[in-house]
């Protein structure tokens, strides 16, 4: 508190780390940490070393998905200890928090935060860290541009026109600080009828592909919604570490990153 704050730094790697994506959304709950946690997993699944970082200060899900909870260890104080599960090294910032107290954090404490899970983790060598930002446009999002050099973002969007006004906002976000969005994914874009195969458009359809192609940025994925995806969130195995059609689509997006 007090004192002058320091000079801006231009932005710095992660030591160790090759390339970082940041996975955004405008709203919550559009399925930004399913996406997250399944995309880790596949890439995992395909090869890469890959590290996932859960920055989600509001909604922390990945421990949860990943079906790992235990607090991490820091046995010297220094560094952190990160969890590992279906192939992926990961850390949250709920495992920092005191479960079911609510967040009231200041800008600079964030950003204290989100410096030290990146710097203070040990990662060991990574060809790929995804970071699972929080919702919306706040002080994790410009400390990540700012602070580190990220390879780009990914912006998540349900087909809803509400959620896609709030996900044109994070692109502008992105544009802004000059971080390359890498491209657009449709999450629960349709939804299939288990007992008479009718495909329907819950959310609608179309207009995450449409911005894509508006903006000049590759659609990267339409993804169902589906009960194993959800399944496999609440019960800590991602749909992505198994069989299955929803598990070779994330191996086919993963692809896409690493090609
Ligand atoms: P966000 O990170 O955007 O807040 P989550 O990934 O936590 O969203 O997803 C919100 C809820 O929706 C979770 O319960 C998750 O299991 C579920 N969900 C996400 N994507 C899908 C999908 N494609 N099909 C079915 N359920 C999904």
């Amino acid at each position: 508190i007090g004192g002058h704050p320091k000079p801006q730094a231009g932005p710095v790697a992660v030591a160790g780390v090759d390339r970082i994506i940041a996975i955004g959304s405008g709203k919550g709950g559009v399925g930004k940490s399913t996406v997250a946690t399944n995309l880790a997993v596949a890439l995992a699944r395909e090869g890469r070393r890959v590290g996932l970082l859960d920055a989600d200060i509001y909604g922390p899900s990945v421990p949860r998905m990943m079906g790992e909870e235990r607090q991490p260890k820091s046995p010297d104080g220094e560094r952190i200890e990160p969890l590992h599960a279906h192939g992926v090294t990961f850390m949250s910032i709920g495992l920092m928090l005191e479960e079911g107290k609510p967040v009231i954090w200041r800008g600079p404490m964030l950003m204290g935060a989100l410096q030290q899970m990146l710097n203070q983790t040990n990662w060991g060598e990574l060809d790929i860290l995804i970071v699972d930002l929080p919702p919306g446009t706040g002080d994790i999002q410009l400390t990540l541009s700012q602070r580190f050099h990220l390879t780009g973002a990914v912006v998540v969007s349900t087909p809803q026109d509400v959620a896609l006004l709030d996900a044109r906002k994070a692109l502008g976000m992105f544009e802004t600080l000059k971080t390359p969005v890498l491209g657009l994914i449709e999450n629960m874009s349709t939804y299939i009828c288990p007992n008479c195969g009718h495909e329907a458009h819950l959310f609608g359809h179309g207009g995450v592909a449409a911005e894509a192609e508006k903006i000049g940025v590759p659609f990267l994925a339409a993804l169902p919604i589906d009960l194993d995806t959800r399944l496999g969130g609440d019960a800590g195995q991602p749909v992505a570490s198994g069989e299955g059609p929803m598990a070779e689509g994330y191996r086919r997006l993963a692809r896409r990153f690493v090609e």
